[in-house]
């Protein structure tokens, strides 16, 4: 069977930096954004990609950076602001894919205060977790929608080593 549902198409070496950047955080909470391209289900099997061909790291400005992020918004800004600039002069080529944060010491998974702030489908969610003790793991999410009640996350797996492969040699 060749379908494959979506996935998040990220090299090795972005995770590691991610995982770096947790490590470096520690005990706050590290974050950041992912920058890339969307690629649709393609209706021959496919499923959607997300092809991540950045990180772009932030401060965390959160007044509780133990327990919670938010993303400096002096580098969202300027981020979205190169992105338009880049667009206009050569064509979209990277887009604002979504953003990244660790769990200094719960597992990658999404906290309650994530779902909190989970208002935004258009965006994924990268965790690293654990902190604290070792490798953490590197888990990718994508937000829910429920209109009867609160968002939910839904697991994003990662491609299989060929796509991102293919990122690398890129
Ligand atoms: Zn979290």
């Amino acid at each position: 069977m060749g379908a494959s549902a979506a996935a998040l198409i990220i090299g090795g070496s972005l995770r590691t930096a991610m995982a770096a950047a947790a490590r470096a955080a520690y005990p706050e909470e590290c974050c950041g954004l992912l920058v890339g391209r969307y690629l649709p289900a393609d209706g021959a099997g496919t499923g959607a990609r997300w092809q991540v061909t950045r990180v772009v790291p932030a401060a965390n400005r959160h007044p509780q950076p133990r327990r919670h992020f938010e993303v400096d918004p002096v580098t969202h800004i300027a981020l979205l602001r190169q992105l338009r600039e880049r667009e206009a002069a050569e064509g979209e080529i990277e887009i604002l894919l979504g953003h990244y944060h660790s769990h200094p010491e719960a597992a990658a998974l999404p906290s309650a205060s994530d779902l909190a702030q989970a208002n935004d489908p258009t965006l994924i969610w990268v965790i690293i977790g654990p902190v604290q003790g070792g490798a953490p793991d590197v888990t990718a999410w994508r937000v829910i929608p429920r209109p009867a009640g609160p968002a939910g996350f839904e697991p994003l797996p990662f491609a299989a080593a060929t796509e991102q492969g293919a990122v690398k040699n890129a």
